[in-house]
């Protein structure tokens, strides 16, 4: 069992750096959350306040109720895997595996019966006399998962463990270690600057920006939801497309209006916008919510010339460009496009979100957040 609870934790370093401010965070027990910003963003160091290698300057973290603020790194039952695996060369996959229940005296045996343990379920036990240098990016990074494993932690911390390798291998890796939490039933916290490493592996996702958390969520909330410009624009891929709107009242209609073309907001979000009249917003809308007509539509119809044709194979990016401002669009790849072309879309605008110019909030959802 082991819930873990940041309450109102902040990091100043020396030379009056703020690295992290407030955060407020419960990791349930079992649970799998990622931490996820660009870089810079305060991710690795809550991550290394939770380990204990950096003093906590303000707030405090609960480990299973228990006070942990000046309990040392050693005593917090956490194991941590770095990006770097940090493996000592000299030693085996064995000895690598082994050396930190070595050093907490724990019984040879017990160690022995641990180590396999942890290579059978990674599937390293072939490589176990092997010294790092003959394993591929791929084992080295299994290996230091598995010397977090061998400790049977409360909680695993892993720091953007999967950035050294390879575009592929970070697929099967990320599948394994989502398998692996599956399998351990353990706390897990991970962070990354890739949103999709995010969404594929958290339950919850915790997104972060200069220091402060943004949003808490599940994936589909946050994609679903975004609380802000932010966030709607770091998940999902490709990002949304934000275009400047001004929102104008028709013969009693309100609408969203771009300069090239006007978009009819719902019911609903016509009812938050009204306090907008006259004001410029953004118009959040994914490449994926735009619908593609052979021939213009009788409404919300985005008029737009092609400047980028992406095919994909599964699907086509489309650049696309209005008078004054640029957006993407993704589209089946039967439809066939010409460079220069004018094209015509329609938003689902039922999915499409607007954003306050000063504020960036999400102007017509109460969302979850922080
Ligand atoms: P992330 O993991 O999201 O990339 P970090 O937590 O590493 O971000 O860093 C957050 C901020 O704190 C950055 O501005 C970084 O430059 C600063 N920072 C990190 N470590 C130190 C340190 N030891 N001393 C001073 N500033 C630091």
């Amino acid at each position: 069992m082991a819930k873990v609870e940041l309450k109102g934790i902040g990091k100043v370093y020396d030379g009056n750096v703020r690295a992290v401010d407030n955060a407020n965070i419960t990791i349930e027990d079992r649970e799998f959350v990622v931490f996820v910003g660009p870089s810079g963003c305060g991710k690795s160091t809550t991550l290394r306040m939770v380990a204990g290698l950096e003093d906590i300057t303000e707030g405090e973290l609960y480990i299973d109720g228990e006070l942990m603020n000046d309990v040392p790194p050693k005593d917090r039952n956490i194991a941590m895997v770095f990006q770097n695996y940090a493996l000592y060369p000299h030693m085996t996959v064995y000895d690598n595996m082994a050396f930190g229940l070595k050093i907490r005296k724990v019984d040879k045996a017990e160690i022995e019966r641990r180590v396999r343990e942890a290579a059978r379920i990674l599937d390293i036990e072939k490589l176990l006399d092997r010294k790092p240098k003959a394993l591929s990016g791929g084992q080295r990074q299994r290996v230091a998962v598995g010397r977090a494993i061998v400790r049977n932690p409360k909680v695993f911390l892993f720091d953007e463990p999967l950035s050294n390798l390879d575009a592929k291998l970070r697929v099967q890796m990320r599948a394994e270690i989502a398998d692996l939490h599956h399998r351990l039933n353990a706390t897990m916290i991970y962070v990354t600057h890739d949103q999709v490493e995010a969404m594929t592996m958290g339950d919850k996702i915790v997104v972060m920006k200069d220091g402060k958390v943004q949003q808490i969520g599940s994936p589909l909330y946050l994609y679903n939801h975004p609380v802000n410009k932010f966030v709607a624009g770091f998940i999902g891929s490709p990002p949304m497309n934000f275009l400047t709107v001004k929102i104008v009242e028709k013969g009693g209609q309100l609408l969203a209006d771009e300069g090239t073309f006007e978009v009819v907001p719902t019911p609903e979000q016509a009812q938050a916008l009204k306090a907008y009249i006259g004001k410029e917003v953004y118009f959040g809308i994914r490449p994926e919510d735009l619908t593609y007509n052979k021939t213009p539509a009788a409404s919300n119809n985005m008029q737009m010339k092609v400047s980028v044709i992406e095919p994909l194979g599964a699907e086509t990016n489309l650049f696309l460009t209005t008078k004054a401002q640029s957006l993407t669009a993704r589209c089946s790849p039967d439809n066939k496009y010409t460079i220069g072309e004018t094209v015509n879309f329609t938003p689902i605008m039922e999915k499409s979100k607007f954003f306050d110019k000063d504020t960036e909030l999400n102007i017509c959802e109460q969302v979850t957040s922080a």
